[in-house]
């Protein structure tokens, strides 16, 4: 499997999930464009891997909710690395609680970043990949987009509205040569679950039959998969990386 000469933009790719999909794609070959919304110094810790096993990356920071902010970085992309051959949707937050005293607000920031910043993405970055003939868009949903879960009502709803973006963005895009498919991982080690408290991950795990926590390495894998050639028949799938836990 090969990306070289590809250029991926990966959203939320300063940490956790996202980080392990920019080292994955950077080993492959790919140059890689690292987003961050705050976090500069996670962001640079990122280049400096990507770095280290030898690839090549720049930072974009922009907030995927913010269309101007997200058009404005795209074109600054396209300029300075002249294609994208790949886009992974990858920007989540949880902003949890029971839905009869959920705030508004959290149900609208979820959406906004969830949901409609994988719009904005999609809608700014599949421009240049239709001129191209060619692209790759990886969706990152969840379990529970699927599953639903006690305290996401919103970031459920969210995660099961990415897999319809990405079934109607993969029939309108398919006639251009681009591929849009989802991966939807279970519970994965990362900053957004390391403050669960102990009960709830000891249930979550009992529920897994693989019976261990999955890592960012093991959606990283999934991605580089859909992203590559070997998957150039694949669009509109989910790719469900959940250790078993729901088997869709
Ligand atoms: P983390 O909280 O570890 O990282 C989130 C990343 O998203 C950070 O890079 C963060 O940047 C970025 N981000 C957040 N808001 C924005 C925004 N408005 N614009 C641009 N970037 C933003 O999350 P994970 O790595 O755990 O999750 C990655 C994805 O996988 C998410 O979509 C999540 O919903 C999904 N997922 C995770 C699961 C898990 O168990 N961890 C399970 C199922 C799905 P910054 O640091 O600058 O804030």
């Amino acid at each position: 499997m090969s990306l070289s000469g590809k250029v991926a933009v990966v959203t939320g790719g300063s940490r956790g999930i996202g980080r392990a999909i920019c080292l994955h794609l950077a080993r492959l070959g790919a140059k890689v464009v690292i987003n961050y919304v705050s976090r500069s110094e996670a962001a640079e810790e990122t280049k400096k891997q990507v770095e280290a096993v030898g690839g090549e990356c720049l930072i974009v920071k922009f907030d995927v909710a913010k269309t101007s902010e997200v058009q404005a970085a795209f074109k600054q992309i396209v300029d300075e690395c002249s294609r994208i051959d790949i886009l992974v949707c990858n920007a989540g937050i949880t902003r949890d609680g029971l839905l009869a005293t959920m705030k508004e607000e959290a149900w609208d920031e979820v959406m906004a970043v969830n949901l409609k910043g994988a719009f904005n993405c999609i809608k700014a970055g599949c421009r240049p990949m239709m001129k191209q003939r060619r692209g790759r868009i990886i969706i990152i949903t969840s379990v529970v987009g699927f599953a639903g879960n006690a305290g996401q009502a919103n970031y459920s709803a969210a995660k099961a509205g990415l897999v319809g973006l990405t079934r109607s963005s993969a029939r309108e895009l398919a006639s251009r040569g681009i591929t849009v498919n989802c991966v939807a991982p279970g519970y994965i080690d990362t900053d957004m679950t390391s403050e669960l408290p102990e009960a709830v991950k000891e249930k979550i795990l009992s529920e897994i039959p693989l019976g261990i926590l999955g890592e960012p390495g093991d959606i990283a894998g999934a991605v580089a998969y859909l992203a590559s050639e070997e998957a150039r028949y694949v669009t509109g799938q989910a790719i469900h990386v959940n250790g078993g836990m729901f088997m869709g």
